[in-house]
């Protein structure tokens, strides 16, 4: 079974920070769109369809990101992640408030989670709360998904069938 990839969308997608500009790949939207919306990069959605995960939204963008980001990126309609209401589930000190939402998502399954925001206290939680191999992989927000971001998780996935097929080909 594919590995689930929850992807965030500010920061990885939609750069912000650092010091250096940050290219724009489309004019400047419109006042009512998103103010950042020209940097995201359309070479992402080939590049995230070919890493041979099942692609998730796992963002605040919720539905508007099948309408304003998937087909910049040449992507289909994915799934989306609904966040549980934190006054019901209170978000543990230290930990991410997606964390146990995605783990709970993932349903047993191996997952990829690329986020901006992910620290060693989320990692921890996921290795000892989720029965399945689970890279939580930090995004630099000031430069958004780069081509080493990529060859991390397209080792893992190998790595992953590998584990579960003895084979790259499974
Ligand atoms: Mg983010």
């Amino acid at each position: 079974m594919r590995p689930l990839l929850f992807l965030d969308v500010d920061g990885p997608l939609i750069p912000f920070g650092g010091t250096s500009p940050h290219p724009a790949y489309a004019p400047e939207p419109p006042p009512d769109a998103h103010p950042l919306l020209h940097r995201v990069d359309p070479a992402h959605g080939p590049r995230l369809a070919a890493l041979g995960c099942a692609l998730v939204w796992a963002t605040t963008w919720g539905q508007e990101a099948n309408e304003v980001l998937a087909p910049r990126l040449g992507l289909p309609p994915l799934p989306v992640v609904d966040w549980p209401d934190e006054d019901d589930d209170p978000v543990a000190a230290g930990l991410h408030w997606k964390t146990r939402a995605l783990a709970a998502r993932a349903e047993g399954r191996p997952y990829v989670w690329l986020d901006d925001e992910i620290t060693d206290a989320d990692r921890a939680w996921a290795r000892a709360h989720h029965p399945a191999p689970a890279l939580l992989h930090r995004v630099d927000p000031a430069t958004g998904l780069t081509a080493a971001d990529y060859a991390t998780v397209s080792s893992w996935v190998g790595a992953c069938r590998v584990a579960e097929y003895g084979t790259r080909a499974g």
